[in-house]
């Protein structure tokens, strides 16, 4: 067996430990005599595997009472759709915040839906940096607030809460749920899909706040399967969930418990975004992150070479050293090196030892 170290954006690399585990378990879950990817979704057995997965989240982000966990399909774009269908209700426009292409994947969709107030755009730094909040152009009767906290494929971060007022924040966490604690009652609605931090492809996770559900009962012409308040009363059993990743998504729980929670793993990425900043930044311009400082993302550290050529053959080098995926987004060009909470200090030291080698044989 020979298991490379996989910094890919999503889907990403996973704990061996949970890999293994599933492996074992693959033939007969929980003396079932069968594979949890054959087991019937309304069975006792599943429905409070569900539940316990549900509480699992729960004390790890502390998710205060009044929020409705949800498991649903389609991954984050199907919530770019879906937060506009049910959240509008009898209002017009929503305000979002456009900080990088996912940010703008989301203003796009949300346009099928609605009119769109962008507070505030970061595009004329090429995405470099978050415009301060005195700026923003914020609506008070917006039907709602939206931003992406980490964007993945730019590497930037939004590292504090905005203040809009009363207006629900909406924010797509999928790059950086889990990666530290969060103050879940700031917001009205946290949706991410499971292939970045969580687990695997094919779900979503979404928290809601139960007061919201209120708007997707009159918004009657949401389909019911997209149907937040149908969801939460069906407790995300409307159709067949997406079982296995499900079950991926409750095996890195309970890891993440056994790391020592999220004030733990938080500190863990704090150091291995740090050491690799810092390689990067002492490279005497060998390798560039043009992020501003504070708002470098500790998930996916973007850098740059001189060349894409020297990019190019730094790719080639890295894959045949075992140092995959590495490759910046099509989009945007450049490297990437994803480092969510299943990546090991380990791997990180080993990229930047690689790194430095590489450097003293193309300099
Ligand atoms: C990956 C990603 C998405 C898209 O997720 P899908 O599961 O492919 O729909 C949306 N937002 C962010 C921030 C992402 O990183």
């Amino acid at each position: 067996m020979n298991r490379v170290i996989n910094f890919g954006a999503g889907p990403a690399t996973l704990p061996l430990e949970i890999l293994e585990q599933a492996q074992a378990e693959l033939l007969d879950w929980r003396g079932t005599g069968m594979s949890i990817m054959e087991l019937g979704h309304r069975t006792e057995i599943f429905t409070e595997y569900l539940h316990e997965t549900e509480q699992k989240l729960r004390e790890l982000l502390t998710i205060p009472n009044n929020y409705r966990i949800l498991f649903l399909h389609g991954g984050a774009r199907a919530q770019f759709a879906m937060v506009p269908q049910n959240l509008l209700a009898n209002k017009h426009g929503a305000d979002y915040l456009d900080i990088g292409i996912w940010s703008q994947k989301a203003i796009a969709e949300a346009q099928l839906f609605c009119d769109v107030n962008i507070v505030a755009s970061s595009k004329d730094n090429n995405y470099t940096s978050i415009p301060t909040p005195d700026t923003w152009q914020l609506k008070p009767t917006a039907a709602y607030f939206h931003y992406t906290s980490n964007e993945t494929i730019n590497g930037i971060e939004c590292t504090f809460i905005p203040e809009v007022g009363d207006v629900p924040i909406v924010v797509d966490m999928t790059s950086d749920i889990l990666s530290m604690p969060i103050d879940v009652s700031r917001f009205g609605l946290i949706y991410a899909s499971a292939q970045k931090n969580i687990g695997i492809a094919g779900l979503a996770v979404v928290i809601i706040r139960e007061d919201l559900l209120a708007r997707s009962s009159t918004a009657t012409t949401v389909p019911s399967l997209y149907n937040y308040a149908i969801q939460a009363e069906q407790h995300s059993l409307y159709n067949t969930p997406a079982s296995f990743a499900i079950y991926i998504a409750s095996l890195m729980f309970a890891w993440l418990q056994r790391q020592g929670g999220l004030t733990k793993i938080a500190e863990l990425n704090q150091r291995k975004a740090t050491k690799l900043y810092h390689a990067i930044d002492h490279s005497n311009g060998f390798y560039r992150n043009d992020i501003a400082k504070p708002y470098r993302s500790k998930m996916n550290v973007v850098f740059n070479m001189q060349t894409t050529q020297l990019e190019q053959q730094f790719l080639a080098a890295a894959t045949a050293a075992n140092l995959v995926a590495l490759k910046g987004h099509r989009e945007l060009g450049g490297l990437r090196a994803s480092i969510y909470n299943a990546m090991p200090m380990s791997s990180v030291d080993t990229l930047i030892d690689f790194m430095k080698v590489f450097q003293q044989k193309h300099s």
